[in-house]
C-alpha cells in the first residue's frame, strides 16, 4: 500500500476516488513500492486568483487552478474547466485520469487538468473573454507546447481556445497554435475535433455491442449530458442508427420511447443554449433517465452521477463512461458483482478526444494539416488497439475492465518513471 493516503491539499471526495482506483490498480500489478508515490501524486499545481473587470465597471476576482500530474512521459495534457462547483482536488483528479488515459492509448502525453471556479453562463461574452484571456496571463510561466498542452472540458469551447491561443501568441511575439488544443480550425485547429470525443465514445459503443451480438439499429440509448460529448455521442449514434430516447442538461431532461429527433435537439440548444422547453419528448428526471432501461447509458456531464444507491437500479447494458469519473468506486463494485453490465470505463471510452488534440498538436508542430477523413480513420485505429489491448489485460488477469485499463495506462507510467531515474 501506498504511504501517503490522502494529501491536504487535494483532499475530496473525487481525489479520494481517484487514489483509491490506483491503489487498487498498483496492488494488482503488484507495483513497486518505490515507484507507487511516484506515480501516484500529482508533479506540481498552480492556484491563480483572477481579477476581471465587469460590464458595470465592477470588479470581480475568481480563483483558478492547473495540476500537472505528470510530465515523465512528454508535455501534460488536459482540459480546463469553467464550473462554480470545481476545486483543486478535482482538478488533481482529473489530472491523474489524463495520464492514464494518455498512457492507455499511447501517447506522448502527461496528465494535467485546469479549472476556474465560476458559472459561465452568468458571464457576458465580454466578461468571459476578459476571464479566459486573465487565466490564460497566469499560466504562460507554467505551461508551453512541450511542458503542457491545454484543451476545452466542461464550461470551455473553441471560441475559449481561441482567445488563448492570442493571449500566449501577443506574449511570445508571433502565433503559438501548439499551446491550446480544441482551438477554432482557423488557428490551427484540426478537422474532426470538435466531435472526436463523442465520436469516439460512438466508435467503441457499437463496438462493444457488435461483442454482444446487438445490432446497432436494435439499441436504445439514454445520454445525460447536452454538450460537446453529449450532443456529439447522441449525434453519432443517431447516424449509426441507434435510437436516442432520452437526452438532458443540467435544466431538464427528456424521453421518448420512439426516439429524440436528434436533429432537432441540436438546433433547439444552438438557439436556446439548454433543453428547458425543448418540445420532443416528456419531460423526466435525471435519475429517471439514468435508472431507465435502456441498451446503452451513457452519462455526460459531472463526475460520480452513478451512485451506490442508482447502481443497483441502473437496466442498461452497457455503461458508456462518456464523462470523466461518472461512477463512484462503490457503485463500480456493485456494477461488477452485479455482472451484467458492460462498462466500458471513462479512460477507454471518452479518450477520442486527446487522440484528436494530439493529431491536433502534431498538425501545429509540423505545420501540415489533414483532412476529416484522415483524423477519424486514425482516431478509430486507435480505439480499436487501445480496446483490443484492455481486453487481452483483462481476460489475461480476470481483471474489470476498469482494472484493465487503469493497470495498463499506470504500468507505463511507472514504466517510464522508473527508466528516467530520480533526478538528482
Ligand atoms: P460541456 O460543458 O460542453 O457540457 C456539459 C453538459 O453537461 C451540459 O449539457 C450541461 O448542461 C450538462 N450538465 C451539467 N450538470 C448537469 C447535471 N447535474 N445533470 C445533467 N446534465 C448536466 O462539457 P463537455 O466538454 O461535454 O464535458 C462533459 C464531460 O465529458 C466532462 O466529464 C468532461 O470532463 C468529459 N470530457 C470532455 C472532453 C471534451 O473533449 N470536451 C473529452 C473527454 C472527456
Amino acid at each position: 500500500m501506498s504511504k501517503v493516503i490522502v494529501s491536504p491539499l487535494y483532499d475530496s471526495d473525487v481525489f479520494r476516488m481517484a487514489c483509491r482506483q490506483f491503489d487498487q490498480a498498483a496492488d494488482a500489478i503488484n507495483l513497486p513500492e518505490a515507484i507507487r508515490d511516484r506515480t501516484k501524486w500529482p508533479r506540481r499545481c498552480l492556484a491563480v486568483s483572477l481579477p476581471i473587470r465587469r460590464d458595470d465597471g465592477s470588479i470581480t476576482v475568481f480563483e483558478g487552478y492547473r495540476v500537472q500530474h505528470n510530465l515523465s512521459t512528454g508535455p501534460s495534457k488536459g482540459g480546463i474547466r469553467f464550473h462554480p462547483h470545481v476545486t483543486i482536488g478535482e482538478v488533481a483528479a482529473l489530472a491523474m485520469w489524463m495520464s492514464w488515459k494518455c498512457s492507455l492509448v499511447g501517447l506522448p502525453y502527461g496528465g494535467a487538468k485546469g479549472g476556474v471556479i465560476v458559472d459561465p453562463n452568468q458571464l457576458s461574452l465580454n466578461e468571459l473573454e476578459r476571464l479566459s484571456r486573465r487565466y490564460m496571463q497566469e499560466l504562460i510561466p507554467f505551461i508551453g507546447p512541450h511542458v503542457d498542452v491545454p484543451a476545452p472540458d466542461m464550461g470551455t469551447n473553441e471560441k475559449i481556445m481561441g482567445w488563448m491561443v492570442d493571449t500566449y501568441s501577443n506574449h511570445v511575439g508571433h502565433l503559438e497554435s501548439a499551446i491550446v488544443t480544441g482551438k477554432p480550425i482557423a488557428l490551427g485547429g484540426s478537422q474532426g475535433r470538435r466531435e472526436a470525443t463523442g465520436a469516439g465514445v460512438a466508435y467503441l459503443v457499437t463496438k462493444y455491442l457488435a461483442d454482444l451480438k446487438i445490432p446497432v439499429k436494435k439499441a436504445t440509448v439514454a445520454i445525460q449530458g447536452f454538450g460537446n460529448v453529449g450532443s456529439e455521442t447522441a449525434a453519432a449514434l443517431d447516424h449509426y442508427g441507434a435510437k436516442v430516447i432520452a437526452i438532458s442538461d443540467h435544466t431538464a431532461a427528456f424521453h421518448s420511447p420512439k426516439g429524440i429527433n436528434i436533429k432537432k435537439a441540436l438546433e433547439y440548444v444552438r438557439f436556446n443554449k439548454v433543453l428547458k422547453d425543448f418540445d420532443g419528448g416528456d419531460e423526466i428526471t435525471n435519475e429517471q433517465l439514468l435508472t431507465m432501461k435502456c441498451t446503452v447509458l451513457a452519462p455526460a456531464a459531472l463526475e460520480r452521477v452513478i451512485t451506490p444507491e442508482l447502481a443497483p437500479k441502473l437496466q442498461c447494458r452497457i455503461l458508456a463512461e462518456a464523462a470523466n469519473g461518472p461512477t463512484t468506486n462503490q457503485a463500480d463494485k456493485i456494477i461488477n458483482d452485479r455482472g451484467d453490465i458492460e462498462v466500458i470505463p471513462d479512460v477507454l471510452c471518452n479518450s477520442g478526444g486527446v487522440i484528436v488534440s494530439y493529431f491536433e498538436w502534431l498538425q501545429n508542430l509540423q505545420n501540415y494539416y489533414w483532412g476529416r477523413d484522415e483524423v477519424l480513420t486514425k482516431l478509430y485505429a486507435i480505439l480499436d488497439r487501445a480496446k483490443d489491448s484492455v481486453e487481452y489485460q483483462r481476460r489475461k488477469f480476470k481483471f474489470s475492465r476498469r482494472l484493465a485499463a487503469l493497470t495498463l495506462g499506470i504500468a507505463r507510467v511507472a514504466e517510464a518513471k522508473e527508466s528516467r531515474g530520480l533526478f538528482p
